[in-house]
C-alpha cells in the first residue's frame, strides 16, 4: 500500500476516527483481513464473513504489528469506523490506484478474466513481468470484490505492474470490479460453460465477460483469443485498440504446437511487424521459442494470452519468452504435475467444469502413448439443470479417448460412471467409488510406476484431498 495516514483513510472510505485514533496513524504495510497475515505498518480490516466476525480478531492484529483497523463497530482500537468494511475497502482500493498512477505514470494495470484459466494466466504474467520489474500478482485466485481490493491495495509506489484476475457469477459483476480498478490492458481469455447454472446462457456469460473491455480508456489495450468467437467479437464493445492471439489465427501466433511425452507443451511465440506496445513502441517482429513446464494445450492458450499481454505491457519477445523457461504455476492444484514413485500425478482438483474437464482427458490421452492411464474423476458443482447429461458426456468422452481406468468418485459424479458404461467398449474400465477415502485407498493400492493419474473435481467435491496422502505413498 502506499503509505496512509488514517485521517486520508477516513476521508477516502467517508468514515470516523474512533477508538482513541489521533489520525496520524500511518499505514505502511498493506491490508489484510486474516490477523494471521498482519505485519508491522499493516491496515487490519475486520470483515464480517458469514461465519467468522474479524472484529473478535482486533486485539491479535494489533499484537500482530497493525496501526490501524478497519471496522463497523467501535471496540476501543485505533481505527476507522464505516458502514460496511468491504464498500469502504473498494473505496480506498480506487483511491489508492489513483494516487499511484498519479505518483508513478508507469504503472500498468493488467486485467484478466475469462471461464478458465484465470489463475493460471495470472501467474504467468506474474511471472513474465515479474522478471521485467517490480509486480503485484497474487498467488491464488481473489478475483472477487473482497479479494480484487486486497491485490490492489498491495501495490505499492514502486510496483510496476499489478495484475489482477476479475471473475464473474452475472451481469454487472466485472462492471463493479473495473469501478474499483480500471485496467490499462484488459485480456479475455474464453466463454465456456462455467457457472452456466448462474448465467443462463453462454451469450450472457460473453456480455459479463465482456464489460472488462469496456472498461478500456481509448488509450488502453483489449487483448483477445482470436480462436474463441466470443471472445473475437468482443472487438466492438471495446474503443481501445485490439491485439487478437491463437494458434491458427490472430496478430501474435503460436506456431508448432506441440506436446512431449510428458505432455508439456511447447511452441514458437511468432510476432508480426507492427504490433506496438501500451506507450506506442514497436515490438518488433521476430519468433521465440516457448518451453514451460505446464501441461496440456489448454494450458498453451494460457501462457499465449500471457505473453501478448506482456509485449503489450513493454517486456521484450525475447525476456518474456526466457522468463517461462520451465516456469510453472504459482497458484496449485491447476493442472499441476507432480512426480513421485515413478508415476505421473495430475492434480487439477482445484476446480472443475466441462471445457476444462475434456482439455484435462485430452491431456492424459496423450500420456497414454507413454503411460498407463488413470482418471479419477468427480462431480463438476454449478452447471444447473444440464448437470447429469454434461457428466454423462464426460463418461462417454473418456471411453472415445481410450483413457485405461477411470474412477468415478461420489453420488454427485454418478452419471460419469454410467455415461462411460453405456459408451460401449472401452480400453479399460470404469468403477464408481463412493468416497474420496476409498479412492485414495484404491490408488494406494493400484497406480504402479509409468502410471499417469489425473484428479479433477470441483473444489468441493474434495479430490483436491487425494494427491497429498497419494505423493505420500508412492
Ligand atoms: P475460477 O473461476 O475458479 O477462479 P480460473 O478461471 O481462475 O477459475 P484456473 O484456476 O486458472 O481458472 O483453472 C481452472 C481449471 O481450468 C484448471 O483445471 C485449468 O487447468 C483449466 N483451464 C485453464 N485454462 C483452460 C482453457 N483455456 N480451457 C479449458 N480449461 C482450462
Ligand atoms: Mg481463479
Amino acid at each position: 500500500m502506499l503509505q496512509t495516514t488514517a485521517r486520508e483513510i477516513a476521508d477516502l472510505t467517508g468514515g470516523a476516527l474512533v477508538g482513541g485514533a489521533t489520525g496520524d496513524e500511518l499505514v505502511t504495510g498493506t491490508a489484510g483481513i486474516d490477523s494471521r497475515d498482519i505485519g508491522p505498518g499493516d491496515l487490519f480490516a475486520a470483515f464480517r464473513g458469514e461465519h467468522v466476525d474479524g472484529h473478535a480478531f482486533l486485539d491479535a492484529a494489533r499484537r500482530a504489528g497493525a496501526v490501524l483497523a478497519l471496522v463497523s463497530e467501535d471496540h476501543g482500537i485505533p481505527a476507522v469506523q464505516v458502514d460496511d468494511v468491504r464498500e469502504a475497502l473498494s473505496a480506498l482500493a480506487r483511491g489508492q490506484l489513483a494516487r499511484a498512477r498519479q505518483e508513478n505514470p508507469q504503472l500498468v494495470v493488467l486485467a484478466v478474466t475469462g471461464s478458465a484459466g484465470k489463475t493460471g494466466t495470472k501467474d504467468l504474467l506474474g511471472t513474465i513481468l515479474g522478471a521485467a520489474g517490480p509486480t503485484v500478482a497474487p498467488v491464488g485466485s481473489l478475483n472477487n470484490e473482497l479479494g480484487l481490493p486486497l491485490t490492489v491495495l498491495r501495490a505499492t509506489a514502486e510496483t510496476r505492474f499489478l495484475v489482477l484476475e476479475m471473475g464473474a457469477r452475472g451481469i454487472g459483476h466485472i462492471a463493479q470490479l473495473t469501478a474499483i480498478a480500471r485496467p490499462d490492458i484488459a485480456l479475455v481469455l474464453n466463454v465456456g460453460s462455467a457457472h452456466l447454472g448462474e448465467f443462463g446462457s453462454i451469450d450472457a456469460i460473453a456480455q459479463a465477460k465482456g464489460e472488462l473491455v469496456e472498461a478500456l480508456a481509448p488509450g488502453g489495450r483489449a487483448v483477445l483469443n482470436a480462436e474463441d468467437r466470443l471472445v473475437a467479437g468482443m472487438a466492438e464493445r471495446s474503443c481501445a485498440p485490439v491485439v487478437t492471439w491463437g494458434f491458427t489465427t490472430g496478430d501474435v501466433r503460436g506456431g508448432e504446437l506441440s506436446l512431449d511425452d510428458q505432455a508439456r507443451v511447447s511452441f514458437a511465440l511468432e510476432i508480426p511487424e507492427g504490433l506496438t506496445t501500451l506507450d506506442g513502441d514497436p515490438v518488433g517482429a521476430g519468433s521465440f521459442p516457448v518451453r514451460p513446464d505446464l501441461l496440456g494445450e489448454h494450458q498453451a492458450a494460457n501462457v499465449l494470452a500471457a505473453l501478448t499481454a506482456a509485449l503489450v505491457a513493454g517486456v521484450a519477445p525475447a525476456a518474456a519468452a526466457a522468463a517461462l523457461d520451465g516456469a510453472t504455476l504459482a497458484s496449485a492444484q491447476r493442472m499441476q504435475a507432480l512426480r513421485a514413485g515413478g508415476a505421473l500425478i495430475i492434480d487439477d482438483a482445484y476446480n472443475a467444469n466441462p471445457d476444462s474437464m475434456k482439455q484435462a482427458l485430452k491431456t492424459l490421452a496423450h500420456l497414454g502413448r507413454s503411460h498407463r492411464t488413470i482418471a479419477v474423476l468427480g462431480e463438476m458443482l454449478e452447471l444447473g439443470p444440464d448437470s447429469v447429461r454434461l457428466h454423462d458426456e464426460i463418461g462417454r468422452l473418456a471411453v472415445r479417448l481410450n483413457i485405461g481406468q477411470l474412477y468415478v468418485v461420489g453420488d454427485g459424479a454418478a452419471p460419469i460412471h454410467h455415461g462411460a458404461s453405456l459408451e460401449g467398449s472401452f480400453g479399460g474400465e470404469s468403477e464408481h467409488l463412493d468416497t474420496v477415502e476409498e479412492a485414495i485407498a484404491e490408488l494406494e493400492r493400484t497406480v504402479r510406476p509409468g502410471d499417469a493419474v489425473l484428479l479433477k473435481s470441483s473444489r468441493d467435491a474434495g479430490l483436491r484431498r487425494i494427491a497429498g496422502p497419494l505423493v505420500e505413498h508412492l
